[in-house]
């Protein structure tokens, strides 16, 4: 059976052509499928019968399978699906007052274990399919519909998810093969038709694939940058020892060429007294000199285990005014959806390790990998 949420519009459009059927009759199945959010092929009325049976016969449309599902205080809404061995990953709604954002996960665990990053600690498990990562996208939407959702965007007739951020569990680029198929599935026009600027892949510094991203779907980008010089950042971002900052700060001026937008977004978690000292910022206005950017800095979000603690807010206060009076445009990060365990890099992995937690036993996920 094909999920019919693996395919691209592209992919649709062959699988019918395969079967002598015209090209408009992908785009009304995508339609129906991505703008719709059906998952009942005998639902897609404007198709003949005989030719929804064809279809059911060797198609079908499988959403992620969902664990657990949790809204927070400040509407900010988790999904948690299943990966299968005991693997999750989750999915996160942040509602604002003018879009709905949806972040999603591209792996179940990572493999580049960055010293702060819970789902780093936890190993790699495997990669999603294009169906699993397209598939988070068709639940949201589907379910804040059957859920009756508002907002101002969804009276107006559009989708509730109108941004994607790939921010969730895993790195995108490394799993590029499924990755791009989604964003393209993400953007095209017959199915969730989302602008370039409003899906943003964030990686923590593959060059190469960076390139070829560029090459093959520009989407906006956000680069996990975290510290202002290689010795630091060899020892958070392991990735920058195959990868170090000059080849990355030239793939990010490569990658502008063909960008969306005409900034890369920079990430910067706030360690506590290793990487936020005036000196720190100030090494990383000369880093970015040449390249035009934005600065976002996210206050370090803690799971169980970690060595790590969040800057003082004073002192995350004075590194952005440094940079802001260096002529660099820094937001911080809301943290959103802390009373669910939402935030960055807090997001679930291992099932068991969440129902431990739940029943009270602190285990370090070190010792459960
Ligand atoms: N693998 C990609 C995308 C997923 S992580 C990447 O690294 O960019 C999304 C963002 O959350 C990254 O900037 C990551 O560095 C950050 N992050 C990871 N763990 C965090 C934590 N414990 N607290 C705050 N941010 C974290
Ligand atoms: Fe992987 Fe990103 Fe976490 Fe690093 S921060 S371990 S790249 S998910």
């Amino acid at each position: 059976m094909i999920n019919l949420l693996d395919l691209t519009p592209d992919d649709l459009t062959a699988f019918f052509a395969a079967r002598g059927e015209k090209p408009f009759r992908a785009r009304q199945v995508s339609r129906w499928i991505h703008q719709r959010f059906v998952a009942d092929i005998a639902a897609m009325t404007d198709l003949a019968r005989p030719l929804r049976e064809r279809l059911a016969a060797e198609a079908h449309i499988v959403g992620p399978t969902l664990i657990r599902d949790t809204t927070a205080s400040d509407g900010t809404r988790k999904w948690l699906f299943d990966a299968g061995n005991a693997n999750a990953v989750e999915s996160v709604y942040i509602p604002e007052d003018d879009r709905g954002t949806l972040c999603i996960s591209s792996q179940a665990g990572c493999a580049l274990d960055c010293a702060f990053c819970s789902t780093g600690k936890q190993g790699f498990n495997r990669n999603l399919t294009t169906g699993e990562i397209v598939g988070q996208l068709w639940l949201a939407n589907r379910m804040l519909l059957a859920d009756g959702v508002t907002g101002p965007w969804i009276a107006a007739g559009r989708a509730p998810i109108t941004n994607v951020v790939m921010m969730g569990m895993g790195e995108p680029l490394a799993n590029f093969d499924a990755v791009v198929p989604a964003l393209k599935t993400l953007l095209d026009d017959h199915a969730y038709g989302l602008s370039r600027r409003r899906v943003t892949l964030s990686t923590s510094g593959l060059v190469p694939w960076i390139d070829r991203l560029r090459d093959e779907c520009p989407v906006a980008l956000a680069v996990s940058l975290h510290a202002p010089n290689d010795a630091l950042r060899d020892r958070l971002v392991p990735i920058n020892r195959k990868h170090p900052l000059a080849d990355l700060m030239a793939a990010c001026r490569r990658y502008l060429d063909r960008a969306p937008r005409d900034f890369i977004t920079f990430e910067y978690v706030m360690l506590d007294g290793v990487n936020d000292q005036p000196a720190h910022a100030d090494e990383l206005v000369r880093l970015v000199a040449d390249v035009p950017c934005k600065l976002n800095l996210i206050p370090f979000n803690p799971f169980p285990g970690t060595e790590f603690r969040t800057s003082p807010r004073e002192r995350i206060a004075s590194f952005q005014k440094r940079l802001m009076n260096a002529g660099i445009v820094t937001t911080v990060r809301k943290t959103r959806g802390d009373d669910i365990d939402a935030a960055c890099g807090q997001l679930a992995g291992r099932v068991q390790d969440r129902t431990k937690r739940r029943l009270g036993t602190r285990i370090p996920i070190a010792a459960t990998r």
